[in-house]
C-alpha cells in the first residue's frame, strides 16, 4: 500500500489535531463514547474521537437558529457571493479535500478529486439563484393584492449516507442555504472528516457562524437528537430505506417533513439492437464505479436473450481487466468496500444467490496481491443465471456485483424492470429511438439514462419513486424543497 500519512490528509483542516463537530464556526469535541474511524483499504483504525451528543446538538441548533436570523437578514445577493466563496474553496483546496475523503473512506483518488469539483459545482450553481428566487402576484377576484413570498425553514437538519460524504454533504448544503436556512448536518460516523472539513472552509468564505454545523456522531444518539430537536424545521435524509423510515417518523413526532433519498436496485436494460461494445462499457461503470457503493447502480443487468452468450462474455472479459487496489493509485479504478458491515453483506448475498442457483462468471473474490491483503476489497463480480425473484435481484447489494437477468422482449423487459419495490434509476441500450422513449416512459425511476447511465448533474432534479424515497434533490426542484411559499393578502 501507499503511504498513508492521515495526519498529513488532515492538518488543512484540523489545525490542531482535534476532531469533533463544527459548531458556531469552531471545532468542538463530542462527549460520548468513542468512535474509530477505520481505513477501509488497510481495515486497521487511523483515528478515534467522540460521539457529539445532545449537548452538541444542541449548541448547534441554538448557533443555527441565530446564525439563520443573520443569514437572511443578508441580501439575496450577498448569500449568493458568499455561496460562490464557498465554491472556490472547495476548488482551492481540491487536492487537499481529495486526499482526506480518499485515505478516510477509501475511495480512488480519481473519483474524489471528481467529486469535490462536484461540490464547488454545486455551490457555483446555488450561487447563481440566491437573488432569482422570487414569488409571484395571484391575480385574486376581489380589491386584493395577493402575492406570494418563498420563505426558508429556518433551520434544516440533513444526515447523510458513507458511500459519497463530501459529495452528498454539497448536494444538499448548497441548496439549503441558497434558500436562505441554516443547516445542520450529522454526516455518517464513518465517514465525518470532509463534511467537517466543508464547515471550516464555508467559514473562510466568510459564511456567518451557525449558518452550517457539521455533527461527528452515531445516529441513535446524535441523529435522533439532531431530527427530533425542537429548533429543525425540515429533515432531509440520504440512506437506507430502513432507516429512513425510522427517520421520518422521528420527524413527524415534532410535525416536520422530510426529503427521504433511500436506495435502490436500479435495471439496466440491454437490447439485441443496441451497440453492444457501449452497453458492455457503460453496464461496468453502472455498476462497478465506486464499488457498486452508489445509489443509482446498475446492479440488475437485464440482457435480451438473442445476446445473452456474447454479452455475458464481454462483460466477464472486461470485469476480469478493471484494475482494484489502492485507493490512492490513480491507476486504481475499484478501491475498497467502505467498511466491514458492508463487506459481510456483500459476501452474504453473494453467497444467497449462488444457494438460489446463480452463477458466479467472475470475481467473486478477493483480488491478488499484497495491497489488497488486509482491506475490504472484492474483485468486480458478475452472476450469471439470475432470475429476478431471487434475493440477489430484490435487496440492494451495494457492492461491485451485478446480476444477469435475460428476457425476451420488450414487454418482458418493462415487467422485470417495474417487478421491484424501488425506483430510484434505470437505463436502456438500444439503436432504436421509438424503443428507447417507450421503455423510458414506462419503467417507474426517478431518473432513466437512454444509451447512457450515471450522468448527474446539479441543475437536474434527482429522487426516488416507491422505496427510493420522496421529494427531489438538486436542480430547481431540490432547491424548491428547502422552501416554503407565504401567500400575503393587502387590502388596497
Ligand atoms: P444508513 O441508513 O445506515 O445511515 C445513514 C445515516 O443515518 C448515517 O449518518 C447514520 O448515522 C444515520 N442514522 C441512523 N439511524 C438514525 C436515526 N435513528 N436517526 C438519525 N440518524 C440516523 O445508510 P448507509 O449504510 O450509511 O448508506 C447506504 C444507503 O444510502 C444505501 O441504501 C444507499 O442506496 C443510500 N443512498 C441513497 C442515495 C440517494 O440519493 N437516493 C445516495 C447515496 C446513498
Amino acid at each position: 500500500l501507499m503511504t498513508r500519512d492521515y495526519a498529513k490528509a488532515m492538518a488543512p483542516f484540523f489545525a490542531d489535531g482535534v476532531v469533533g463537530s463544527w459548531v458556531n464556526g469552531a471545532i468542538m469535541p463530542g462527549k460520548g463514547v468513542d468512535i474509530e474511524l477505520i481505513d477501509p483499504a488497510t481495515g486497521k483504525a487511523f483515528l478515534t474521537f467522540k460521539d457529539a451528543g445532545g449537548d452538541v446538538v444542541d449548541a448547534a441548533m441554538k448557533a443555527a437558529v441565530a446564525g439563520q436570523r443573520v443569514w437572511w437578514a443578508m441580501t439575496a445577493a450577498e448569500r449568493g457571493r458568499i455561496l460562490w466563496k464557498i465554491g472556490a474553496q472547495v476548488r482551492d483546496h481540491l487536492e487537499q479535500l481529495a486526499l482526506l475523503e480518499c485515505v478516510s473512506a477509501g475511495k480512488p483518488i480519481r473519483d474524489t478529486r471528481v467529486e469535490v469539483l462536484k461540490v464547488a459545482e454545486m455551490f457555483e450553481y446555488y450561487a447563481g439563484w440566491a437573488d432569482k428566487l422570487h414569488g409571484d402576484v395571484i391575480p385574486v377576484p376581489t380589491s386584493h393584492l395577493n402575492y406570494t413570498r418563498p420563505e426558508p425553514y429556518g433551520v434544516v437538519t440533513q444526515i447523510t449516507p458513507w458511500n459519497a460524504p463530501i459529495f452528498t454533504a454539497g448536494w444538499q448544503l448548497a441548496p439549503a442555504l441558497c434558500a436562505g436556512n441554516a443547516a445542520v448536518l450529522k454526516p455518517s460516523e464513518m465517514t465525518p472528516l470532509t463534511s467537517v472539513a466543508l464547515g471550516v472552509l464555508s467559514k473562510k468564505a466568510g459564511l456567518p457562524d451557525g449558518v452550517i454545523s457539521v455533527l461527528a456522531g452515531l445516529g441513535h444518539t446524535t441523529g435522533v437528537a439532531a431530527t427530533t430537536h425542537d429548533a429543525t424545521r425540515k429533515v432531509v435524509f440520504v440512506g437506507s430505506p430502513k432507516t429512513g423510515s425510522v427517520i421520518a417518523a422521528q420527524a413527524a413526532q415534532n410535525i416536520v417533513p422530510c426529503v427521504l433519498e433511500l436506495g435502490g436496485k436500479s435495471a439496466n436494460i440491454v437490447f439485441e439492437d443496441a451497440d453492444l461494445k457501449r452497453a458492455v462499457t457503460g453496464a461496468q461503470a453502472a455498476i462497478f464505479s465506486g464499488a457498486g457503493q452508489s445509489c443509482v447502480a446498475g446492479s440488475r443487468l437485464l440482457v435480451q436473450r438473442s445476446v445473452l452468450d456474447q454479452f455475458q462474455e464481454m462483460l466477464v472479459t472486461g470485469a476480469n481487466h478493471i484494475p482494484v487496489g489502492d485507493p490512492l493509485d490513480t491507476a486504481t479504478q475499484i478501491g475498497p468496500i467502505n467498511n466491514d458491515a458492508q463487506y459481510q453483506t456483500v459476501k452474504r448475498l453473494i453467497a444467497a444467490g449462488r444457494a438460489e442457483g446463480a452463477e458466479i462468471l467472475a470475481g467473486g473474490v478477493r483480488p491478488d496481491g499484497t495491497a489488497c491483503a488486509d482491506g475490504y476489497f472484492l474483485r468486480p463480480t458478475v452472476l450469471g443465471n439470475v432470475r429476478n425473484d431471487m434475493s440477489i435481484a430484490r435487496d440492494e447489494i451495494f457492492g461491485p456485483v451485478v446480476s444477469v437477468i435475460p428476457f425476451e422482449d420488450e414487454v418482458e423487459a418493462i415487467a422485470i424492470a417495474n417487478d421491484s419495490k424501488f425506483g430510484l434509476a434505470g437505463a436502456v441500450w438500444t439503436g432504436a429511438v421509438d424503443r428507447a422513449h417507450r421503455v423510458a416512459a414506462n419503467v417507474r425511476a426517478g431518473t432513466f439514462w437512454i444509451n447512457s447511465y450515471k450522468t448527474i448533474n446539479v441543475m437536474s432534479p434527482f429522487g426516488g419513486f416507491g422505496h427510493s424515497g420522496y421529494g427531489r434533490s438538486s436542480g430547481k426542484e431540490g432547491l424548491m424543497e428547502y422552501m416554503q411559499p407565504k401567500s400575503v393578502w393587502t387590502e388596497t
